[in-house]
């Protein structure tokens, strides 16, 4: 029976499903054994042409340009409402497509349908300013929608990604095209239609899904998008970031992370201690947040150590469908590359701490990795510095406070920390001098945090999404100075 019931084979542009302008497709696997799951469109130059069109009419002559900030805002309380009605399904797909257990997939689910939430809330909630200026003046500013904006995300956590950057990009009256990752997009497709049965006007989302190659450099090349927002690789940003340039468009890159979570010897351990396994193992590590670094006092050093390889030892491996703790990797050449990294450890003689135990019966063509803890790792190791996007965390000890945060921020990455301390001076103090876009104290990723402003510094990024804070990315100010007796 196929497991998807839906048509997954083409592009949505104007809210009409079509195929490619290629009129050729792309099969999409499943990771938890291998399989082929669905078929995609392979979109092209000529398909985010058409989509690119599509937005800009939606906006100059539709009815999404028309809509109210208030009538916007019901749309998107209507999408959320409708993702909510089928989180399990969306559940199921996001499992079968990307290979993490169901209750991940579950809460991605969850988190779409609170991002339109919030969204839907705040979009008649922006306001401009009126400004004190010269005699004879009242000055003020408008906050308008970019127009026409491009959305490229990954395969990691399509719902949560989509939820943040279109939720927001949609509230503030923009008309997006999509450009899902080929690895996994089915919920990306799902999601389209569920926003048009709830009345989303034709033209506001379109989703041209397709290599990154291709699909992806066409739209963000494309001369009609006013504003790129990205979430994958640093090297993919910096292409992205090389096309808005010519183009002069704003840019928003969410990319990668090394992000250590920091146990000072006063934490409160049996707290931190489900937090730092999980932060590592979440969707097999596929996490641009991972807590892929654990950074020990070194009288903690050892219990930390010990305490952790006890979870890892019992952790369960599996199918997503069995909604075990840890699923597959995405595809096979992520599992190469999270091999090629535990080589690395072997030769280099690191001290591998635990390593989860595969079960029997796995099916074989499924792209599982153990997950593995690697203790006393030199800061400067390669394990140390890289993201591997993997299940794997190293464990660093310190000596000091600023020891900590030499380590912690001695990477090109940016993105989160994590302290646990009992000593409040000492955790503020840490929160301003971590160079990073959030800080967690005594707990990590704020249940994800729809509300909080998300993003990253140096190789992680720039440009902030989730929270209020989105909604002036994705809006520029006009001012408009008025001259009277
Ligand atoms: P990736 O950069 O390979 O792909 C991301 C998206 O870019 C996909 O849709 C892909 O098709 C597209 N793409 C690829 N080449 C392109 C090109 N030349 N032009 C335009 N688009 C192109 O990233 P990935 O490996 O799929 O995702 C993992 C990375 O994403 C990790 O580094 C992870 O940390 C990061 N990530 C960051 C966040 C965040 O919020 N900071 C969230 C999730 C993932």
């Amino acid at each position: 029976m196929n497991p998807i019931s839906f048509d997954t084979t083409g592009v949505c542009i104007a809210g009409v499903w079509r195929a490619a302008a290629s009129r050729q497709t792309l099969p999409v696997r499943n990771p938890s054994d291998g399989t082929r799951l669905a078929e995609i469109a392979r979109g092209g130059a000529a398909d985010v042409d058409a989509a690119v069109q599509a937005a800009r009419h939606a906006l100059d002559a539709g009815q999404w340009g028309k809509m109210s900030a208030a009538e916007r805002g019901r749309v998107l309380m209507r999408m959320s409402a409708q993702v909510l009605e089928q989180a399990d399904e969306l559940a199921r797909l996001e499992a079968l497509d990307v290979g993490k257990p169901v209750k991940q997939g579950k809460a991605d689910a969850l988190a779409l349908a609170r991002y339109l939430e919030f969204y839907g809330g705040a979009a008649d909630k922006v306001t401009g300013q009126t400004i004190p200026f010269a005699n004879g003046y009242t000055a003020l500013t408008l906050r308008e929608p970019h127009g026409v904006t491009g959305h490229i995300v990954p395969w990691n956590y399509p719902m949560q990604i989509i939820g943040r950057s279109l939720g927001a990009a949609l509230a503030m009256g923009n008309a997006c095209v999509l450009k899902p990752a080929e690895e996994a997009c089915l919920t990306a497709l799902a999601f389209a239609r569920i926003a048009h049965e709830a009345g989303l006007p034709a033209g506001a989302l379109n989703v041209v899904p397709g290599l990154g190659e291709e699909a992806g450099a066409a739209l963000s090349a494309h001369p009609g998008v006013a504003h790129l927002s990205f979430t994958g690789s640093v090297a993919v940003g910096q292409l992205i970031q090389a096309a808005a340039a010519k183009n002069v468009v704003p840019v928003t890159l969410e990319l990668g992370g090394k992000s250590p979570q920091i146990v000072f010897a006063d934490a409160d351990l049996d707290a931190a201690l489900p937090f730092l396994v999980n932060a590592g193992i979440q969707n097999c590590g596929q996490t641009c947040s991972a807590a892929s670094r654990i950074l020990v006092e070194r009288s903690l050093f050892d219990e930390v150590v010990q305490r952790m390889a006890a979870r890892y030892q019992a952790l369960r491996v599996g199918p997503a469908v069995d909604d075990l703790d840890v699923g597959p990797l995405i595809s096979d050449s992520q599992r190469d590359t999270v091999q090629r990294y535990l080589a690395l450890a072997r030769e280099g003689g690191l001290n591998v701490a635990a390593q989860t135990r595969l079960p029997a019966g796995l099916p074989a063509g499924g792209f599982y990795v153990a997950p593995t803890l690697v203790a006393n790792v030199p800061a400067q190791h390669r394990l140390a510095q890289e993201e591997v996007f993997g299940p794997v965390q190293v464990v660093i000890p310190f000596d000091s406070e600023a020891d900590a945060l030499a380590i912690a921020n001695g990477t090109r990455y940016g993105l989160v920390a994590g302290v646990w301390t009992r000593d409040g001076s000492r955790a503020l103090r840490m929160a301003r001098r971590l160079q990073c876009g959030q800080v967690f104290i005594n707990n990590y990723g704020a249940g994800g945090g729809i509300e909080l402003p998300f993003g990253g510094v140096k190789h992680s990024g720039h440009g902030r999404e989730k929270g209020f804070e989105a909604l002036y990315a994705f809006s520029s100010v006009k001012t408009i100075a008025i001259k009277h007796d």
